[in-house]
């Protein structure tokens, strides 16, 4: 195989996104040192980027060598110690995945379930924190990829914010695409990803950290269990001292440094309105198409993931199998419960564009045609 003859596909998927041209031009820059006085300033740019698109002034912030999971993973390795209890929100693949991390790390799960394709009704998280108010952290995904929810955030930050307890959200979804609104909301440790609503390839985790959180981190009785996500080295690197930790991914910052000058171009009020109108369409014309839109209240769906199941009972797999081949677009299949039901559509980044729904809709329409 080539590389260079590869197909073009359209990423219509839940990530990653299509990365526009002028991310893959800033791709293509020749690689510096990660010392390099240039490049540092670049590093600086986009801590300063991220902090205005989480919504936060916390010194902290800055993209994790790894992809969302990174993230995670980061989020729960730095805050967690052997015995603590995590409360963790699942209602789809990436809660699950959340206290999958957290039994790893040794803590004691509190898992607060909810049907997936719904919100948690953020009363039953209250209550687990009232249940167990001596937990070291609270965990929710903002945007359920694997079943399209929009989970509400406020008021278990408004809650936690009166105890000790650090409130963890997933944005890998939401950043760049939603509001999040990390100081506002009393977000204390914020992860995300880079190829969902930001539009880069795969491979960053923005993420970043308050002082509350931080305070935990420096009186951990023990060690933080992962060397390479160990925040405190990684700060080192950050800060003045620019301290060795491990090589940055170079030109993905340059990426990153890019799309965040896009979120810029556009403005963070338009990009939001942008992604919430495209995918308020595409939920739209599928309903007028016979597809069923999984996620339930109507106002928890997120525009920049649906979760439709296809008209008439049809099969999903073949389908999603033809769209590929035939159209060059890529869609998701459902997860969990969503398994063999359901596509996962996502218009993330530079991919949430009318002209995306358009051709998605001519090559459903075509689909649909021959049975
Ligand atoms: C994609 C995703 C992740 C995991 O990110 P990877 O980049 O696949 O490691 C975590 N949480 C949510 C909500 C996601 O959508």
């Amino acid at each position: 195989m080539d590389v260079a003859k590869l197909s073009p596909r359209l990423l219509l998927g839940p990530g990653p996104s299509p990365v526009s041209p002028r991310i893959l031009q800033a791709l293509a820059r020749p690689t510096l040192g990660h010392l390099d006085p240039q490049f540092l300033g670049i590093l600086d740019e986009v801590n300063d980027g991220l902090r205005e698109l989480f919504g936060t002034t916390n010194q902290t912030t800055f993209p994790v060598s790894g992809t969302g999971s990174a993230g995670m993973e980061a989020a729960m390795v730095n805050l967690l110690e052997p015995g603590d209890t995590a409360i963790v929100g699942v209602k789809g693949v990436f809660g699950t995945r959340l206290a999958e991390m957290a039994r790893r790390l040794g803590a004691q799960v509190v898992e607060v379930e909810g049907e997936w394709g719904r919100p948690l009704d953020p009363e039953r998280l209250i209550e687990a924190h009232n249940d167990h108010p001596g937990a070291r952290l609270v965990a929710l995904v903002h945007a359920e990829t694997s079943t399209g929810v929009r989970q509400p955030l406020s008021a278990v930050g408004r809650h936690l914010r009166n105890s000790d307890t650090l409130f963890v959200v997933d944005a890998v979804t939401s950043l760049g695409g939603m509001e999040v609104g990390v100081d506002d909301v009393g977000i204390d440790v914020c992860y995300a990803g880079t190829q969902k609503c930001l539009g880069v390839p795969p491979g960053l985790a923005p993420i970043t950290f308050s002082s509350r959180a931080l305070d935990r981190i420096r009186n951990r009785e023990s060690p933080v269990a992962s060397w390479y996500l160990d925040v405190t080295l990684i700060a080192g690197y950050l800060g003045s001292e620019r301290r060795y930790h491990h090589t940055a991914p170079i030109n993905l910052i340059y990426a990153l440094h890019e799309a965040l000058a896009e979120v810029r171009d556009e403005g963070l009020g338009a990009r939001f309105a942008r992604h919430a109108r495209v995918g308020g369409r595409l939920q739209e014309e599928l309903v007028e198409r016979g597809f069923g839109l999984f996620t339930q209240p109507p106002e928890a769906r997120l525009p920049q993931l649906t979760a439709a199941t296809l008209p008439d009972g049809r099969e999903e797999g073949p389908l999603r199998a033809r769209l590929l081949e035939d159209h060059g677009i890529e869609v998701g299949g459902g997860l969990g419960p969503g398994k063999g039901k359901l596509w996962r559509i996502g218009l993330m980044g530079h991919g949430a564009r009318d002209s995306s729904v358009d051709r998605l809709l001519e090559a459903v329409d075509v689909l649909m045609e021959d049975v």
